[in-house]
């Protein structure tokens, strides 16, 4: 298996790191990096991203990855997974939504190497870490004052990506039509299979939207072939609420 390259960084078989990603200056001409969190088995398998945050305000998943990589019982058997708790690292910061220009990183995808501050960080984000993976979890939450029940959001017409959709277990699973700009729709380009997990608002860390977001990365790692068993539960069965918008 070959050593993994993102950035600068190259990541060998059975290795675990975090790395410090460059992106694109702020107007301050301060230095700003992404931190990823990379663990590899040193048996090959799927390479998965677990993205949080592509919306700065939306704090549920940072906390659902923290939890992730912390956990001491959580080890990969195949496979790699790469997590990045900030894409918007700036909106983080600002407590915003958006990007400090004002864009949404969600419609700002594939992006540019010499775009704006948002396309740069799309191109980034979509060349060094999506263009890897064989799946993807990209984890939201709902708006400033408005709570979503645990859903997936995906694309059902899809198979494998339907299959995913019921492994994750959570009790609502939308079918979503891709948005122009997206991450979803840039990385259904490159042929990853994408979960869109939303759940709880923004600004607020909810106990029961991470519980049910953990346990559904869990449940798709699992179903990969990435964990052993005992690290996820089982998932019930018929539980789910089809939406079709
Ligand atoms: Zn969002």
């Amino acid at each position: 298996m070959d050593k993994l390259r993102i950035g600068d960084f190259e990541i060998a078989p059975g290795e675990q790191r975090k790395i410090d990603l460059p992106v694109a200056k702020l107007y301050t001409d301060a230095s700003v990096s992404l931190p990823v969190h990379i663990i590899r088995a040193k048996k090959p398998g799927p390479t998965i991203f677990i993205s949080a945050a592509v919306h700065g305000d939306e704090l549920n998943g940072i906390e659902i990855i923290r939890r992730l990589i912390n956990q001491k019982k959580f080890k990969i058997t195949t496979g790699t997974v790469i997590a990045v708790p900030m894409v918007n690292v700036y909106g983080v910061v600002n407590q915003s939504r958006y990007m400090p220009d004002r864009r949404d990183l969600n419609r700002c995808f594939p992006g540019s190497a010499k775009g704006s501050l948002a396309g740069r960080v799309a191109h980034i984000f979509l060349n060094e870490i999506v263009k890897h993976c064989d799946y993807g979890i990209d984890l939201h939450t709902g708006a400033i004052h408005r709570s979503n029940l645990p859903q997936i959001r995906a694309d059902m017409a899809d198979e494998e990506t339907k299959e995913l959709a019921e492994v994750f277990g959570v009790p609502v699973i939308l079918n979503s039509n891709l948005v122009d700009g997206s991450l979803r729709e840039s990385a259904v380009k490159n042929e990853t299979k994408i979960l869109l997990y939303e759940a709880g608002e923004a600004l607020r860390f909810d106990e029961f939207s991470i519980r049910a977001g953990m346990k559904g990365v869990l449940n798709v790692l699992q179903h990969l072939g990435m964990t052993r068993k005992a690290t996820a539960t089982k998932r019930k069965k018929n539980c789910s609420i089809y939406c079709q918008r």
